[in-house]
Order: C-alpha cells, then structure tokens, then sequence
C-alpha cells in the first residue's frame, strides 16, 4: 500500500490487489515505528495521521523474574516522533488507501486475488484492562514461560508463547491449568483470567522467518513479506516492509513512470534491501535461539541475561536496542520527487 501510495505520487498508474473484502487479518503486528512515522512526515501525513486513535510507546520494559528491566528508550532517536504508534493494522491500512484514492491513477481493487504471472510480456484475544494496571510491560518471563502484555487503552492485547508443535498439548491440559499458567507469569491477571471461556478465543499465531534467494523476475518484484516473512521478535516486520516501499519508489518511481524498467533496476532494490533484512533476521533468529528457546524449554527461573543487566546499570545505552528496533539498520528516506506533493495532490 505504502509503495502503491508513493508511485501514485510519482505519476505512475498503480493497481493495488488485496483479495480479502477488508483490511481485518488476524493479528500480525499493530506497531508504526518511529522510522515509518519519519516516512509520513516527509509526506505530509503525520498530524493528521496522529489524530487517529493510537497509543504511544515511549520506552520497552520487562518482567524478568522479580527484575524489571527497560530495555529500550525511544526518548533520544533524532526522528520526529520518539515512540512507537500501536495502531490496528487495518487503520493504517484504510488512512493510506484513503490518501491513495485523492489520486486518480491510484486504484485500490478489494476482493482480487492475484492468481499467477502472465508471462507473456483478529481476531485480538485481550483481557479487559483495569486503571489501576501498570502503564506497560512488554515482556513478562518466568519459569519457562513467556507472555507478552500491550496496552491498548481499555484492554490488554496478550500474546502467551509456546513451541512450535505444542499447542495441542497445552489443550489437553484443560482451560483451568492455561489460566493458572497465565496467573504464574502475569499475576497482575489473576482476577481475570476467567474471561478465558472457551479455546475459541485464544488463536494459534504460527510463526516463520525466512527470506527468497531471488526477489524479482522479468516483470515482478517482491518485497515486504513477500520477499522476507519476520517474526515478531521486535515488532519490525511492517517497518522493515514500508522501508522496502520506500526504497522501491525512490529506485523505480521516474522508471516506471516513463516504462523503461530494467532487471537491473529490480536486482538494485534487492540489492540496497537484502542486507537490512539479512541482518534484522539473524538478530531475531539469535534471540529466538539464545533466549526464547531456553526459556520456554526450562523449568528453572530464569537468571538476568547479562546484556539486560547492563541496561540496567547504564540507562543511557538503552538508546541502542530503541535506536535498533525504532529506525532500523539502513533508514530510508522519501525522495523529493515524492515530498514536493507533500501539499497535496491536484486532483484530475
Ligand atoms: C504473530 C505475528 C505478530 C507480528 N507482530 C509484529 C509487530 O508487532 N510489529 C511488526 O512490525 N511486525 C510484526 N509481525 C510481522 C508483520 O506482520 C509483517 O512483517 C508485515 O505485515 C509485512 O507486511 P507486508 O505488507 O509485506 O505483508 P502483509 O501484511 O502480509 O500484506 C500482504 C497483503 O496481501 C494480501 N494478499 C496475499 N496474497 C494475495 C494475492 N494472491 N492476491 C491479492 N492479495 C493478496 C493479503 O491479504 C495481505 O493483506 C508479526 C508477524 C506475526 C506472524
């Protein structure tokens, strides 16, 4: 949408294909990072895009046993904004086609499945949220278990993490034994863990990290997920894909608008993309490996990873991981061809 969005800036005549009727997905990541909220104030977008229902997320805390660690502080990022936006991906989603459609060579078709190349030439399971609760914890860890908590205004958006394979397992073991593994990891839930009815409200979110060796052919070039799924270690999936969008653009959009795109082009938004993405998955991979395999595999309680406890002692090298999770390796930015239409579009 992001790329469809700029290219239609660009002058290019872009179609955009979602083959469901709407934007409702089962949830994927919420978060619009400071470096994607960077991208909408270079095209003019951003106040307006604040004024739409959101929360802010100004540092990353953790329960880690009895030690609650910030790990990331967004408060020095020399961007605009210095917090991630939690907003339903679907917002997003409709504030862009909403822009898109101000242009007339902008064409968003819902309920079109793109089906094949011719070669020719959420559901949200939340727990009602209390005023008395704490502003926000991210993660919660203790033994061998792993819980995520999101504040999102009047309820807790809560993701519990198990193995791969496991989920049955947990099932057999009846709702009152989840609860009580809930209560054991976010105790501050105890009171309301029976609003856990039925295996119907709780969704199985399965994950995968992997990455095509070849993003384009004659014709066609992936990006986003299409080109790299990312887990949800760091909420940087969406970022990492409006990033590829923005890249896209600056790299094809006066091609494409005069026709004369070459593979070469496609093979140089590869290029500029692939290392971001390369490194931005090892380090999920190495913190899936190193730590969230060992927690969910051990019974014992978890000991302060040391890296954790140097956040705590030095505060001021929090703005690392902010600065890592918030922009990202290797930021782009909107090319002027783009920005000079940041006024507005003239409509036809
Ligand atoms: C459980 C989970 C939690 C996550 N949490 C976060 C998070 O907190 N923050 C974060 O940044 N990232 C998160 N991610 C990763 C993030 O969801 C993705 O990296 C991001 O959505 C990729 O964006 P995209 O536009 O490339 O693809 P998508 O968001 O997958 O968009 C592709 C769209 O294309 C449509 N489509 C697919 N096939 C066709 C077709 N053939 N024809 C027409 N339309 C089609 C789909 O319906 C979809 O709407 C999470 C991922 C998972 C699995």
């Amino acid at each position: 949408m992001i790329l469809g969005y700029l290219l239609a800036r660009a002058g290019v005549d872009v179609m955009v294909l979602e083959k469901h009727a709407d934007f409702l997905r089962d949830f994927r990541g919420d978060t619009i990072h400071p470096s994607t909220l960077e991208v909408m104030h270079e095209l003019g977008l951003l106040e307006e895009f604040l004024k739409r229902p959101h929360q802010e997320m100004r540092q990353i805390g953790g329960q880690i046993g009895d030690d609650f660690v910030i790990m990331a502080d967004f408060s020095h990022l020399p961007t605009q904004c210095k917090f991630i936006a939690f907003m339903p991906q679907w917002d997003f989603l409709d504030f862009l086609a909403e822009h898109g459609k101000r242009y007339p060579n902008f064409r968003l078709q819902m309920q079109a499945e793109a089906i094949d190349l011719i070669e020719d030439q959420g559901k949200i399971v939340g727990m009602t949220r209390r005023d008395t609760d704490d502003e926000q914890t991210l993660g919660r860890i203790t033994q061998g278990r792993m819980m995520v908590t999101l504040n999102r205004g009047d309820y807790w958006q809560c993701a519990y993490l198990i193995r791969k394979g496991d989920f049955e397992q947990i099932k057999n073991r009846g709702l009152e034994a989840f609860r009580a593994d809930i209560v054991a990891v976010a105790p501050f839930l105890r009171d309301r863990t029976d609003e856990l009815k039925g295996w119907e409200q709780i969704k199985l979110l399965t994950v995968l990290v992997d990455r095509l060796q070849k993003w384009y052919r004659p014709g066609l070039l992936c990006i986003g997920d299409a080109a790299h799924a990312m887990s949800p270690i760091g909420g940087v999936g969406i970022n990492l894909a409006i990033q590829d969008a923005v890249a896209t653009a600056n790299l094809l959009g006066e091609r494409l608008s005069r026709g004369t795109v070459s593979i070469a082009d496609l093979q140089r938004v590869q290029f500029r993309r692939e290392l971001p993405t390369r490194i931005t998955q090892t380090a999920q991979v190495f913190i899936q490996n190193r730590l969230i395999r060992q927690i969910l595999g051990s019974d014992e309680q978890i000991q302060l990873p040391w890296i954790l406890r140097v956040l705590m002692r030095w505060p001021f090298l929090r703005r690392i991981p902010a600065r890592l999770i918030g922009i990202g390796f290797r930021p782009e930015h909107v090319n002027r061809i783009f920005v000079a239409e940041a006024q507005g579009p003239t409509v036809a």
